[in-house]
């Protein structure tokens, strides 16, 4: 499969926001508004997202769980973690790397790394949802679930647009 480095021209591959010890965002990298452009509303822009809680930006429970698992552990253990996980755009799968370090106190730093994009053999758009129908797709590894297997999109037979809620894989809930 051919894979396409996202290094081009001035676009940054890594972005890191900061939280405190109430999981309130108090600042972003300085290129996170250049990071959020360039991913096409993946991430929203700094004055949108400072003095909010973290929480607040994230749809479903099992996914917020998941990540105060980390920032939980992080605090205590003062180590940082680094996880990996998806952060596919309609056209591409985009392996990302998240990593989670203590900054002084409670206050914490995640950073955000994009690891590669290699394209998708077809271009699927996700639309979140909260309906009980809708096709599960785990918020980490981006992965869907049909039949009980989750499944990379191209794997299965969805069409191009898909209606899905949020939750976290069995495998990925077991990185926490
Ligand atoms: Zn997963």
């Amino acid at each position: 499969m051919e894979e396409n480095r996202a290094t081009q021209n001035s676009i940054p591959t890594s972005t890191a926001y900061w939280v405190d010890g109430n999981d309130i965002i108090i600042k972003t990298s300085l290129n996170w508004d250049i990071f959020a452009d360039a991913n096409n509303g993946v991430g929203n822009k700094t004055e949108e997202i400072v003095n909010r809680y973290i929480w607040d930006f994230i749809i479903d429970d099992k996914t917020r769980r998941w990540l105060s698992g980390f920032f939980k552990r992080v605090r205590e253990d003062k180590k940082p973690v680094i996880i990996p996980y998806r952060c596919d755009t309609p056209a591409l799968k985009r392996y990302m790397q998240m990593t989670i370090s203590v900054e002084s106190e409670d206050i914490l730093m995640v950073k955000h790394r994009v690891i590669k994009t290699v394209p998708m053999q077809k271009p699927v758009h996700f639309r979140a949802s909260i309906s009980e129908k809708s096709i599960k797709r785990c918020s980490v590894c981006n992965r869907i679930l049909i039949d009980n297997d989750w499944l990379e999109p191209e794997k299965s037979m969805i069409g191009e647009y898909v209606s899905v809620r949020y939750g976290v894989c069995e495998q990925c809930e077991s990185l926490t």
